[in-house]
């Protein structure tokens, strides 16, 4: 529709500026200057019981006023241009939720499940957690679940963004949504349709998309006074020259659109593109506010240094099998989920050693953990914590403390009821990319980078050394929000980057609270600005620099706009540019507009 109406135009227009049959242009102009002026009028007016003062109402006056004084074919021009237009902003902010949309497409329509023996087709719909479905190669998983059977490679780009495909085996934990390359797994489903990690991101990054930047919401209020202040001009020029002309080439040739679309489809694309990078981005704000960053904070366990923390040693004091303190830590941690609980459970596995589950646990975060069992008491924690539960040091305990704090590495003491009798040490490991991604950083011009831990200040020095950035040791997950606090009021905007574990406080607090690995917890996905889905510290570069294109381009095309408005309603006053002219200018600028700020969708970060 839209197209024929563009062909006719251009008939029109050629009828009249190359072969001079003025005659002819009208007649092929005035009926789509009148159908458009019709619909417009209709438009504004059902905007204007609204309240609204919209935008269409200043095309429809331009419009109408361009027929009353015979001028149909630049009436037709911006006529056909505004439906177009509309359909290249649709076709541009649509681009990057169409990102999106084709990941739901591609969502399996039915699944096969194992129910009383018997294999059957069902649809997604139907599955109710606990079920047992079956994938094979080249399928999607349907389901948020654990391995019970089978091996398979599966690639998990679609929510992580990582392309290198990951093993997947017996009790590993597999996404809906990722694509099973080869091997056959039977999944016993965890979490299905609306509350599988994959829907949730659509929902996320499709609220992000609807809401707001900052500086979206400034155009926004000039937005509304450029309707009253181009009819003003337009009338001013009218009663200084007494030519109806000039007025109504400057009501065809002024647009808003740039105000209107310059930042929200740069701000829609760049979210847009942010999500094909594994990178969830909450909302418009937040991808506004990225860019501005100038001091990053890393969180140490679990954020630079990876899962793979390592027991090294375990010590016995007075007494006890070095297999008992690893039975007892490993029952105190059973129910935390902290990087180093992790590392002593899979020890204790490891080592043979079977663990029951405590009757009673408490984590405290960022210092230890209490569990009960049997009427006894057991506390793993570090000294700080120790001294905290008025549990005594004796002169070994002390001696061995005193050792291991020139090492780099965690110790954590474990004492029945209160009596320390082992302690296990803990070596943490660097992730691979962990000082690229730093790097990557300091080239993107931030200075100010630096580590925030709750370990020794042996093991945190250690990792900031390796990393060349200054570490801030020993500090309490609330104290951790203070320190950013802090930061924030000497006049830094200030990125957090966790695990999402225990940094919430410290994540809320940054400008930019930014969680990494969240493939895993869905807290940190509903709390954090940013969340990376990959555990891949690069990613945090690239949202920032993502971020800083975005704001980049989306003031290129604000600018742009504006000095097109200024020139074009300027020469129109003088009487320079004709209304055919006045609105193909008006509409170059608009598509120039739309067209840069889609170009968030497809910049290098
Ligand atoms: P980071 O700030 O480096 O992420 P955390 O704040 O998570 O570290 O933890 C700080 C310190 O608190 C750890 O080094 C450890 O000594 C102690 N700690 C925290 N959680 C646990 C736990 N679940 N079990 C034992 N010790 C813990
Ligand atoms: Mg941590």
């Amino acid at each position: 529709m839209a197209i024929v109406l563009a062909l006719l135009v251009v008939v029109s227009w050629i009828s009249l500026a190359l072969v001079h049959r003025e005659d002819l242009s009208d007649l092929i102009a005035f009926p789509i200057a009148l159908l458009g002026a019709a619909i417009m009028f209709y438009d504004s007016i059902m905007e204007i019981r609204k309240g609204n003062l919209s935008i269409d109402l200043l095309a429809c006056i331009a419009v109408i006023s361009a027929m009353l004084i015979h001028e149909f074919l630049p009436a037709a021009i911006v006529v056909v241009m505004l439906l177009g237009g509309q359909a290249i902003e649709e076709y541009a902010s649509g681009r990057a939720s169409r990102a999106i949309d084709s990941l739901v497409k591609i969502r399996p329509k039915t699944a096969r499940v194992l129910r009383a023996d018997q294999i059957s087709e069902v649809a997604v719909d139907e599955l109710i957690v606990g079920d047992v479905v079956i994938v094979s190669p080249g399928d999607r998983i349907p389901v948020d679940g654990v391995v019970i059977n089978g091996s398979a490679t599966v690639d998990e780009a679609s929510i992580t963004g990582e392309s290198l495909p990951l093993e997947k085996s017996v009790n590993t934990t597999v996404l809906s949504g990722t694509i099973c390359q080869n091997g056959q797994l039977e999944i016993k489903a965890t979490k299905v349709g609306e509350d599988t990690k994959f829907a949730h991101i659509i929902k996320l990054v499709r609220e992000a998309q609807g809401s707001k930047a900052r500086i979206q919401r400034v155009a926004d209020r000039y937005a509304k006074l450029f309707t009253p202040l181009i009819l003003g001009l337009a009338l001013l020029t009218y009663v200084i020259t007494g030519q109806p002309i000039r007025s109504v080439t400057i009501l065809l040739a002024a647009s808003p659109c740039p105000l209107l679309l310059a930042t929200p489809v740069a701000v829609v694309s760049a979210i847009g593109k942010a999500a094909r990078l594994g990178i969830l981005v909450r909302s418009g704000a937040s991808m506004e506010t990225a860019g501005s960053v100038n001091a990053v904070v890393f969180d140490k366990t679990g954020t630079l240094t990876d899962g793979r923390l390592r027991v090294t040693r375990v010590q016995p004091f007075n007494g006890p099998a070095a297999s008992e303190v690893i039975r007892y830590a490993a029952l105190a941690e059973k129910l935390s989920n902290h990087p180093i609980a992790k590392a002593i459970t899979d020890y204790a596995t490891e080592q043979g050693i079977v663990v029951d589950k405590p009757s009673e646990f408490r984590e405290i975060v960022g210092s230890g953990v209490i569990a009960k069992n049997n009427g006894e008491r057991i506390s793993l924690g570090n000294a700080r914590f120790m001294e905290s539960q008025l549990i005594h040091l004796s002169k070994e305990v002390e001696r061995f403390m005193i050792e291991s704090l020139n090492r780099p590495e965690t110790t954590l003491l474990v004492a029945r009821n209160s009596t320390v009798f082992g302690a296990l040490c803990l070596a943490d490991v660097l992730k691979p990319n962990a000082k690229f991604a730093i790097d990557r950083l300091r080239t993107a011009g931030i200075a100010k980078i630096s580590i925030l831990t709750g370990d020794s200040k042996m093991a945190g020095e250690a990792v900031g050394r390796e990393l060349g950035v200054d570490a801030n040791c020993e500090v309490l997950p609330d104290e951790k929000a203070m320190f950013i606090q802090a930061l924030k009021r000497a006049e830094n905007r200030v990125a957090m980057v966790g695990d999402g574990i225990n940094d919430a406080p410290a994540l809320a607090t940054a400008d930019v609270g930014i969680a990494m690995g969240a493939a895993g917890s869905d807290v940190a996905i509903e709390t954090a600005d940013v969340t990376i889905m990959a555990d891949d510290l690069v990613k945090v570069s690239e949202a920032i620099t993502l971020s800083r294109n975005m704001l980049r381009i989306a003031k290129q095309s604000l600018l742009v706009g504006i000095l097109a408005n200024v020139l074009g309603v300027t020469l129109s006053a003088f009487g320079i540019l004709n209304p055919v002219l006045g609105a193909t200018f008006h509409e170059c600028a608009d598509l120039f507009v739309i067209l840069n700020s889609a170009r968030a969708f497809t910049t290098r970060v």
